[in-house]
């Protein structure tokens, strides 16, 4: 039997309106749907299958507001983001609208005939999508796995189904044919599950939490199945003492409040050279003070909405109220109905400390002093985790060769870049597996066949 679940607005704690779960049956229905489509969708012609992802990509920038209340109202997210997360589906299909006609194979030589190389669609790919970042994470899947020529089945998080449900009508309207790009809402243990152990779902990706994707990868191995993890975070902001300080104080907020801490990209460790520690945390502090947060569907400048869930605030509460750290710095957050925590910086006892080791997934960051170069990189690798990072320093020699020495998949030197779907993107350890975006993306919706065609008697 299908349920209903009711979406709540987590800066409100109202009820936005309720949404059908598919139950395992329901979703076994539209796999085969997708399984369907899949031969037809494969056999478009590149240039036309090009042609409408472009097509998809403009009805979604003529939607772009639209799409951003939804998750405004959804997952309380500041305009600027929710906007910027709208925009970025939007250009991650026109990115890979190009790829269906640059998906060349190779000619190799061989001796007594010809040997070919085609990079052939899996058929159908599962999308299982966190509640922090529902449009991007969403794009980053199905842009890349449909211009390889994939139907995709996606469920969204039980909390944020609203941009991805618009979506899929959205791929309609730009003339996708039925059954290409399927959403699928529900539970993670029943909808999310059921594409991980379908035979006919030949790649899941999956973006969520370390334990849900360990899970996945073991249950994935009964088919062979496909995977690309994209899982938490817990990333060091190096401040060399040679860098620009206040400009470093200035971009540490940002970096690890932004989504209000929900972003496995989170600087939630700042590790500050001790000679500039003192001066970095007085600079720190009219940072965080500056800090907006309020309901972004009240006021177009917030900073930093809610947390999603009641769950998430009380897990966030776990590392700082219910544990044994020092508050350095705390802004503001409102009082009433909504999810609401303050931007906080604590100062952990040292690097045991859940809060300087555990995904935090909140506004919450840790501050410890580092001595030297070795120093700083020993404790930015001191964890369980590899997935972001930044540095800085105006020494160009020492940037690289931090970045180079932090084991993790996307470090910035001088800046705390977001992702860019040009560039690849993914973790290390217990971060994740695969990359996704960038010009390599597309390897990992596709199989490599060769054909060898002998020419000589
Ligand atoms: P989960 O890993 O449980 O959820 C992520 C997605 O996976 C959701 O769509 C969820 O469905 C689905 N899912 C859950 N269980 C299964 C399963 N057995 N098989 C297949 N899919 C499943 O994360 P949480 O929402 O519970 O968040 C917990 C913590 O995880 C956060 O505090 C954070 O630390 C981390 N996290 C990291 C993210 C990242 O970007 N790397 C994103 C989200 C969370 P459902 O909607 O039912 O939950």
């Amino acid at each position: 039997m299908s349920t209903t679940h009711e979406v709540i607005n987590p800066s409100t704690e109202q009820s936005i309106r309720s949404v059908q779960h598919a139950n395992v049956q329901e979703t076994d229905a539209i796999i085969a749907t997708a399984a369907a489509a899949a031969p037809a969708w494969a056999a478009v012609a590149p240039a036309d299958r090009g042609r409408l992802l472009r097509r998809f990509a403009d009805v979604v920038d003529g939607h772009i507001d639209e799409l951003a209340d939804l998750e405004i109202e959804n997952a309380g997210h500041t305009r600027g983001n929710a906007t910027w997360e709208a925009g970025n589906v939007r250009d991650v299909l026109h990115y890979y609208a190009a790829a269906p006609e640059r998906l060349c194979g190779r000619q190799i030589p061989v001796a007594g005939g010809i040997d070919l190389t085609f990079h052939e669609p899996l058929g159908v790919v599962g999308i299982i999508v966190p509640w922090n970042f529902p449009m991007p994470v969403a794009g980053w899947g199905f842009a890349p796995a449909l211009a390889a020529g994939n139907t995709v089945v996606l469920k969204p998080a039980e909390l944020t189904p609203f941009t991805a449900l618009r979506l899929a009508e959205l791929a309609l309207e730009a003339g996708l044919p039925e059954g290409v790009f399927n959403v699928v809402p529900g539970e993670g243990s029943v909808v999310g599950e059921r594409f991980v152990t379908h035979p006919d779902v030949r790649k899941v990706c999956f973006t969520g939490s370390t334990a849900v994707g360990k899970r996945i990868m073991a249950q994935a191995s009964n088919d062979l199945t496909r995977v690309t993890l994209e899982l938490g975070g817990k990333n060091a902001n190096i401040v060399f003492d040679d860098c620009d300080i206040a400009a470093a104080a200035a971009a540490a907020p940002g970096a690890v409040f932004d989504n209000a801490g929900q972003d496995c990209c989170a600087r939630s460790r700042i590790l500050v050279q001790r000679s500039v520690f003192d001066r970095f945390m007085e600079l720190l502090e009219p940072a965080v003070h500056a800090v907006r947060v309020a309901d972004p569907s009240l006021a177009a400048d917030t900073d930093m909405g809610p947390l999603i869930s009641s769950a998430q605030r009380d897990r966030v509460r776990g590392f700082v109220e219910e544990a044994d750290v020092d508050i350095a710095l705390r802004g503001l957050a409102p009082d009433g109905a909504g999810w609401w925590y303050p931007p906080t910086v604590v100062l952990p006892r040292g690097v045991d400390d859940p809060v300087w080791r555990d995904e935090v997934f909140g506004p919450v960051v840790a501050v410890l002093p580092f001595d030297d170069e070795a120093d700083a990189i020993a404790k930015a690798n001191d964890t369980a985790y590899g997935l972001a990072g930044s540095i800085w320093t105006d020494n160009l020699g020492r940037g690289l060769r931090v970045a180079r020495g932090v084991r993790a998949g996307n470090l910035s030197v001088n800046s705390h870049s977001a992702v860019r779907y040009s560039t690849p993107f993914g973790g290390f350890k217990s971060s994740g597996l695969g990359r996704e975006l960038g010009p390599d993306a597309l390897a990992a919706f596709t199989e490599t066949k060769n054909v060898f065609i002998r020419t000589e008697h």
